[in-house]
């Protein structure tokens, strides 16, 4: 008796995760995760990260996360620390998924919802993808970590850094949002600011961290930032009992959250833990003033042009072409979704009627989704009954020094 209720016990063999190993997403090699990677030497793509999926299909039970104590890392199975001490936590994760009633009923949906990514610590989801990658990054015993930002990514490197006692460096441009610089500077990160933008502060910091041994963990020329974002995919799925939404609409600059959830549903999936195949949706939505995913989609292209004379209020998704542009695209074109530009007045007036309507003060990332929302209806891409949710990725606060 005790013998059969043993081998029903899915957990009896569980481990911490089930990281296998990283593979390249542009030529298929594969690398091993016990050392410190960054992208593919062989063709400079994106490393992503493999999970022993049969396994874990077989010994992990995702009721058994939903009860446990609410934050990112309750996820551990599919993400890439295998000691539980070297998870670094500020508290990231399980942000509220909250119905829009008042804009759905002027939109005409019946099923919109915005994921209140404002609430994670630093203000924005940057802390995710940071949690995620210093706490890898202090597994594999790196002391020192360096990055280039728009703002967000360098505030969020830097509480996680400080956590882990780490020495961080951050490159920004110097008309990136004061808080971003403050935030920063207060838990001992070196700021350096440059007369320019991300794209200029990547070949900077690269250079800096040739010269000088740091670990580069800008966005997608490493491995595990991704891997934290995707967890915005499972806390969807569990909220909708399993099922996942019709549309997504995201702010896109590197494009981490998006190919990160696309590749958390493929998981999903191959872990049988999904109550139907249909896949949402995807939307990118950049700014007018920096739009190289939008074109690129418009042309069916493979790759994103890079993108001159970058502009906009949104200094997230002012990236002129990510590192992972083609992720980006293969993504958008897999899920039938789409790519739309939306111009800064746009995001001005939506970010106004986000704060009115709903009590929400969005980063003009997370509102220029209700711009792009109010288009696709227009446009009839969203059918009234279809269920949408939309990404604040930010808190309105970190940009009260910028008009
Ligand atoms: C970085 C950032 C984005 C873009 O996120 P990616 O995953 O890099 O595309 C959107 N909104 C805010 C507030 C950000 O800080
Ligand atoms: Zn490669």
């Amino acid at each position: 008796m005790s013998y059969s209720v043993k081998l029903k016990n899915k957990n009896t063999h569980a481990r911490t995760s089930y990281l296998s190993d990283l593979q390249c997403s542009g030529c298929g090699k594969t690398y091993q995760t016990g050392q410190i990677h960054t992208y593919c030497p062989d063709c400079q793509s994106t490393l992503l990260v493999n999970y022993d999926l049969n396994s874990a299909r077989a010994e992990v039970d995702r009721d058994e996360i939903s009860r446990r104590p609410r934050g990112m890392w309750r996820w551990h199975e599919v993400l890439p620390v295998l000691d539980p001490s070297n998870q670094v936590t500020l508290g990231e994760g399980d942000t509220a998924l909250l119905p829009l009633n008042s804009l759905g009923k002027t939109l005409g949906l019946t099923q919109l919802y915005v994921k209140e990514e404002s609430s994670n610590p630093t203000g924005s989801f940057k802390a995710r993808g940071l949690s995620a990658a210093v706490s890898k990054a202090k597994e594999l015993g790196v002391k020192k970590v360096i990055i280039p930002t728009a703002g967000n990514a360098g505030g969020a490197m830097a509480a996680y850094a400080a956590r882990a006692g780490m020495q961080a460096m951050i490159y920004m441009p110097n008309d990136t949002p004061h808080a971003n610089i403050e935030e920063s500077r207060i838990v001992g990160a070196e700021v350096i600011l440059i007369d320019g933008i991300i794209s200029d502060a990547a070949g900077m910091a690269g250079e800096k961290a040739r010269e000088e041994g740091w670990f580069d963990v800008s966005t997608f020329k490493e491995p595990y930032r991704a891997e934290g974002k995707k967890v915005m995919g499972y806390e969807l799925a569990e909220h909708f009992d399993w099922e996942l939404p019709d549309v997504i609409i995201y702010p896109t600059g590197g494009g981490t959250g998006l190919v990160g959830m696309w590749k958390a549903f493929k998981e999903m999936e191959e872990l049988g833990w999904l109550e139907t195949r249909k896949r949402p949706r995807m939307v990118a939505v950049q700014a007018a003033g920096c739009a190289p995913v939008p074109l690129a989609f418009g042309k069916g292209a493979e790759f994103c042009d890079f993108w001159t004379n970058a502009h906009t209020i949104a200094s997230g998704l002012r990236v002129p072409k990510s590192f992972a542009d083609h992720l980006i695209l293969r993504d958008l074109y897999e899920s039938n979704g789409t790519a739309i530009a939306v111009e800064d007045e746009e995001i001005i007036k939506a970010q106004h009627e986000l704060a009115r309507a709903e009590g929400i003060f969005a980063a003009p990332e997370g509102a220029a989704t209700l711009a792009a929302l109010k288009e696709l209806v227009e446009q009839k891409w969203i059918h009234p009954d279809e269920r949408v949710v939309l990404f604040n990725t930010g808190s309105g606060l970190k940009y009260l020094d910028k008009s």
